[in-house]
């Protein structure tokens, strides 16, 4: 999966750190520029997933608009280059600050999550001299079959707003002056990769336009979020999502109106897969019934396995010496600091390096300096 060629210039670099491999990269938003292109469609690209610059600047030249979460995503999403008519901006706690920012860089859509956050909204375009358009994300109440922790679309879920709601937003949406509502949102969940979860919300989001339209709202957009799921336990067998599958199950269930646009929010699923972290193991333990295989790298560098309990694959990029069964661990202090437990891999000792698969997404964007770790660093091919 990683290149043997470039593995001197692996180690010479100081560990943990993140390598992106930009030709997988490129060949994963070409999938989803041809599949999506088939039906016209428009992507944004979830930056909260991976904002290392370089990886950024290949969404900007593939033409992708960007989701962001805060209002230091939207700036930094402006500055490098996302035309701000494709910057969309979603969060269920929006400050006045972050709502200012987003109505300066004047971008696409607020996606709004409460009938409160919406009088804001209208307030500071009020004293700004502006009209915000805005859409509504809407909770569904679709099951995307995930972790708890990354389902979103469920009825006692923090996100969106609910169907026994709509009436009240309806008439607060028919008074308020300076904003307009041009579509709405969806984003039921993370890693998703059972199809016929898009297929549930296709045909949810169906029964809701049609509520908006009975009601004498024109949507000119509707935007179904993110979650695409990634091959986490075999990602060589796998290394670009079937975006082709993705696209064709919106195209088949859900009914646009005429000149009706539909958006899409992907971040995992464009860079997971591209990304691997990269360490050396420090030392290997026996324990009682296993042995440790203690990295440099840990729960700081990469939080998802604690977090989520989430699976990676790892290889053993310097040995191909007879497998034997390891418990993967980091430095950190919390037992929670574990990558694998019982997973057989290649002799390995002091000085070997390992890759963690698959953690493009969601890996360097989440690390923190916990134990005052150093922040750890990232690395595209061409700037090994
Ligand atoms: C995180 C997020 C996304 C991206 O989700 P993925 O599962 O990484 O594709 C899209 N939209 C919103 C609103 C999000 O919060």
């Amino acid at each position: 999966m990683i290149d043997r060629n470039i593995l001197s210039k692996l180690s010479n670099k100081k560990t943990p750190f993140y390598y992106y491999d930009t030709s997988l990269l490129r060949r994963t938003i070409e999938s989803i520029k041809k599949e999506s292109g088939k039906y016209g469609y428009h992507v944004h690209y979830a930056l909260k997933a991976n904002t290392h610059d370089a990886v950024v600047k290949e969404m900007v030249s593939s033409g992708f608009g960007a989701d962001c979460v805060s209002g230091n995503e939207v700036q930094y999403a402006s500055e490098m280059g996302i035309p701000s008519e494709r910057i969309a901006f979603a969060g269920v706690g929006k400050t006045d600050e972050e709502i200012l920012t987003a109505l300066r860089v004047g971008i696409f859509s607020f996606n709004c999550e409460s009938i409160p956050e919406i009088e804001v909204i209208n307030e500071l375009a009020a004293k700004e001299g502006v009209v915000a358009p805005i859409a509504i994300r809407i909770n569904p109440d679709v099951d995307p079959k995930t972790h708890e922790y990354i389902t979103t679309g469920l009825k006692d879920n923090k996100f969106g707003i609910n169907h026994w709601d709509f009436d009240v937003v309806a008439s607060k949406l028919k008074k308020l002056k300076n904003i307009r509502l041009t579509g709405i949102h969806f984003h039921v969940g993370s890693q998703i990769t059972d199809m016929s979860v898009f297929e549930q919300l296709s045909l949810k989001i169906n029964k809701i336009s049609a509520w908006f339209k009975d009601n004498d709202f024109q949507l000119q957009h509707i935007n179904v979020g993110g979650g695409l799921g990634i091959n986490y336990d075999s990602p060589a067998s796998e290394p670009i999502a079937d975006f082709a599958a993705y696209f064709k199950a919106f195209h088949e269930y859900i009914q646009l109106e005429e000149g009706q646009e539909l958006h899409f929010e992907l971040g995992r699923s464009v860079v997971a897969q591209c990304g691997h972290l990269i360490s050396k193991v420090l030392y290997v333990k026996q324990g009682l019934e296993t042995q440790f295989m203690i990295l440099d790298a840990g729960m700081t560098e990469l939080i998802r396995p604690a977090l989520y309990g989430a699976h990676h694959d790892i290889s053993v990029l310097t040995s191909e010496l007879e497998e034997e069964k390891y418990d993967v661990v980091g430095p950190v202090c919390e037992s929670s600091d574990v990558f694998a437990k019982g997973v057989m891999l290649p002799k390995s000792q002091r000085g070997d390096i390992i890759a963690i698969h698959s953690s493009g997404a969601y890996g360097q964007t989440m690390a923190s300096s916990y134990n005052m770790r150093d922040l750890v660093l990232g690395y595209t091919t061409e700037e090994l």
